[in-house]
């Protein structure tokens, strides 16, 4: 069942389960199911499913070497009671505006709609393969992807997983929710250095051919939960048939209409799920693309040309500071109409050069199905307030950033059909950009820190404050180690025993 391809050379094949446990292809490509197109999802079924029954019914679409009691299982232990609500993704609506709220998980940003599903496909897929090497997970957070990852792999047999964050360089409930972090596997450690240093330390221990072979002697060996990953990939596509079941329950639109959906996008992965959603046969319009002040994708959808060579600013939206979208590889592979060499000669001018500019005929087939724009902090930052006075809609920075794109797109296309805004962190995980966007920057200083805001904010607005984020004020602190930047390796070794 080799029906995963790399991006970059067909002829690199390897099954679904492998996809997963691997992550890159071994000549730097992503996996990529060439016969995507072909898979058929009744719509009728589907609009009569729960979440987890249509969780199902995709992934064993996408992910078919999984036996169809493996998969189920696979959801189970992913979703049933680790999200706030048994829709797992609920759509809310605030004023015209229709939000798919992807962060009802346990550390409250989409980012868990594939963290708790990926560790679940790894293990599984370890069983399939008759891989009895423990899975030890390492990764460089610059705050979101950590938590998420922590809460994944927790406890999840046969893996462990280690987590390195800039010490200085995360929010006071950023770090709190990491140093909290329970689970007899999960190890954390604070950098004295920034992101950068903390990534690029990650990417040294990795690429040690001394300490891989220590580990593999001792059956141990590294993986990634990078969002590359098919088994990051494939359990976003299953919330955009989930959005379009609630708005046909909701009488908001009917079998067969399209829907838009806005997309605030960093690495490609949740935009592109939709794409995947529409090959599998959702009837999409147009997928909006909104950027922040990194508008990388913005230029790139644009006019073809995707150029790297800018700086990074940091936004409010920070999950978003991204300069190179990883995931977009997979649609240039599909817009080129699968052209792999075709697209390694685009990674390669990236890697060599910097940028790289698509042919005309996939910039047509790219603008037909995408829009694109973006905002700047200063006009999220309205956004929220004017959400917050019109409707009580309190979002949080990034869905604030699509928000204002889908604003500007409609009233510059005309284009009335549906828009579902997908909304990727609770307000909360971001309370002092979110607080001081609606209430100014004095009445935020104002207050002794950050949990102070967030309990001020719910009393302002009367949104809940997750249990989660509520409870890690009490939490005992359970990792308090901090290490020089040169000394991660050390770490990982104590914490493995090795
Ligand atoms: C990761 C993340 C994004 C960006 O998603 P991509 O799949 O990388 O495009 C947006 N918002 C939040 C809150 C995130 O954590």
């Amino acid at each position: 069942m080799n029906i995963y391809e790399s991006t970059r050379n067909k002829n690199i094949t390897t099954t679904p389960s492998k996809a997963v446990l691997n992550g890159l292809a071994p000549d730097g490509g992503l996996f990529v199911m060439r016969d995507l197109e072909n898979i058929s999802i009744d719509i009728n079924k589907i609009i009569t499913m729960s979440y987890i029954e249509m969780a199902e019914y995709v992934l064993g679409k996408l992910l078919p070497d999984y036996p169809a009691d493996v998969m189920k299982q696979c959801v189970k232990n992913a979703y049933v009671g680790k999200f706030d609500t048994d829709e797992v993704t609920p759509i809310a609506y605030a004023g015209d505006s229709i939000i798919l709220e992807l962060f009802h998980g346990p550390t409250c940003a989409f980012k868990d709609v594939a963290l708790q599903m990926l560790p679940q496909l790894v293990t599984a897929s370890k069983r399939l393969n008759n891989d009895s090497q423990q899975t030890v997970i390492l990764t460089a957070t610059s705050g979101d992807t950590g938590k998420a990852a922590l809460e994944g792999f927790r406890d999840v047999e046969g893996t462990k997983i280690i987590v390195f964050f800039p010490n200085d360089g995360v929010s006071t409930v950023q770090k709190a929710q990491m140093t909290t972090q329970e689970g007899n596997n999960t190890y954390v450690c604070g950098i004295n250095g920034n992101f950068d240093d903390t990534q690029t330390g990650v990417k040294i221990i990795f690429s040690d051919v001394n300490i891989k072979n220590t580990l593999l002697e001792k059956g141990m060996d590294f993986s990634s939960a990078n969002s590359i990953n098919v088994g990051r990939l494939a359990p976003q596509v299953v919330y955009y048939f989930y959005a379009y079941k609630k708005l046909i329950d909701d009488g908001r639109i009917t079998l067969g209409d399209k829907v838009n959906f806005a997309v605030p996008t960093g690495n490609f992965g949740d935009i592109l799920a939709g794409r995947y959603a529409k090959m599998m046969g959702l009837p999409v319009g147009k997928l909006i693309c909104a950027s922040n002040e990194n508008n990388v994708l913005y230029d790139f959808i644009n006019t073809g040309v995707y150029n790297k060579k800018r700086d990074l600013a940091k936004t409010i939206s920070p999950s978003m500071d991204i300069l190179v979208s990883s995931n977009l590889e997979r649609l240039l592979y599909y817009a080129s109409g699968k052209d792999n060499a075709l697209v390694a000669q685009l990674m390669s001018d990236l890697a060599t050069k910097g940028e790289y500019t698509v042919p005309d005929f996939m910039l047509d087939t790219i603008k037909d199905e995408f829009a694109a724009g973006y905002a700047d902090s200063a006009a999220a930052k309205k956004t929220i307030k004017k959400y917050f006075d019109r409707t009580g809609y309190v979002a949080d920075t990034h869905t604030a950033v699509a928000l204002t794109v889908v604003d500007e797109y409609k009233a510059t296309t005309g284009d009335t059909t549906p828009t579902v805004v997908l909304s990727t962190a609770s307000p909360y995980k971001f309370s002092n950009s979110v607080y001081s966007a609606i209430f100014g920057d004095d009445a935020a200083a104002a207050l002794a820190d950050e949990y102070a805001i967030m309990e001020d904010l719910n009393a302002k607005t009367g949104v809940a404050i997750p249990s989660s984020l509520a409870n890690l004020k009490s939490k005992p602190i359970l990792h308090k180690t901090v290490k020089e930047k040169d000394k991660m390796a050390d770490f990982v070794m104590e914490s493995l025993g090795v």
